[in-house]
């Protein structure tokens, strides 16, 4: 009997070019995926299609391979998946899991309590359409039992959907599906066994194994890596006008992502070649720190 495959991925956002907190990402999947001999996938998160553009898409892609990233197959592009969403949609709506939600964003705001991430929707078009309210967006009805998972470095995490989140939105009001939806459907068709990705995204994983649990699909396992912080402590992003990546400096930013994630370092590595083939002997789970407040610049 052989053991299942170990399938990774790596799931950007093509809003702005990968900075350090992309890179950190990258390099844990990735090592994370060489170490266990396995697969590591790229899939081009632009869904939101007014805030992504192809550009910045290709601009990713030719980063990566720059620092040396070797991908499996294709590149997924979930602008090019909104019918296996549709599929997906449906099948939770003939099982009654949906609902159209006529409620504005200001509606919203004024009736809502502040959840775990954002407003709680409070449930308003549960059992109906408000008098006078269009179908706006399509959510998902939530139960209030404790969901838990156990996250390989995050450790137990448990949420309550009903009153942390709230009935959350599949189908957003300009007709995009959300990212919830799109990631639960596209990791599945991936066939990803482990999911390595940063722990901004901690409380969205109950979200998306509650949806994996309706349409019947499998949960991977779960590792959430510490996120990279700017000086003020805010998350590296485009918002917070994070840096692009100099893709001349390739080894010394590999360095500084592997020193940020607690695993050794090593200077006197000439070519990214090496670089990979040490960095994947020396990969450690157990020496990941689950939080990081700084930027550990250790090998600049
Ligand atoms: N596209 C998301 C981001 O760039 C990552 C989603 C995921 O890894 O599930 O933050």
């Amino acid at each position: 009997m052989t053991a299942s495959p170990y399938i990774g991925r790596f799931a950007p956002s093509p809003t702005g070019p990968l900075h350090f907190g992309s890179l950190v990402a990258a390099l844990g999947s990735y090592l994370q995926a060489r170490a266990h001999g396995g697969q590591w996938h790229v899939r081009m998160e632009d869904v939101d299609t007014p805030r992504c553009s192809p550009v910045m898409a290709d601009d990713i892609l030719r980063t990566l391979a720059a620092f040396g990233f070797e991908w499996t197959g294709a590149v997924m592009y979930q602008s090019q998946r909104l019918a296996a969403y549709r599929t997906a949609l449906q099948q939770l709506q003939d099982a009654g899991w949906v609902y159209a939600c006529g409620c504005s964003r200001l509606e919203i705001a004024d009736s809502s309590v502040h959840g775990i991430d954002g407003l709680v929707y409070p449930g308003s078009c549960r059992d109906g359409l408000i008098q006078g309210h269009l179908p706006r967006a399509q959510r998902v009805r939530t139960d209030d039992l404790p969901l838990c998972f156990d996250d390989a470095l995050q450790g137990r995490v448990c949420q309550r959907l009903a009153s942390e989140v709230g009935d959350f939105v599949l189908n957003r009001a300009d007709g995009l599906f959300a990212y919830q939806l799109a990631v639960v459907v596209d990791d599945a068709a991936l066939g990803i066994t482990e999911v390595v990705r940063g722990a901004d995204l901690l409380a969205s994983t109950p979200r998306q194994i509650y949806l994996q649990r309706l349409l019947g699909l499998p949960t991977p396992t779960y590792l959430h890596l510490p996120v990279a912080l700017n000086a003020d402590g805010q998350k590296l992003s485009k918002q917070t006008q994070a840096r692009a990546l100099n893709v001349d400096a390739a080894l010394p930013l590999l360095c500084q992502a592997m020193a940020f994630l607690n695993q050794p370092v090593r200077e006197d590595i000439a070519t990214l070649a090496e670089f990979w083939r040490w960095a994947t002997a020396v990969w450690s789970v157990a020496a990941l720190p689950q939080a990081r407040g700084d930027n550990a610049m250790l090998c600049t």
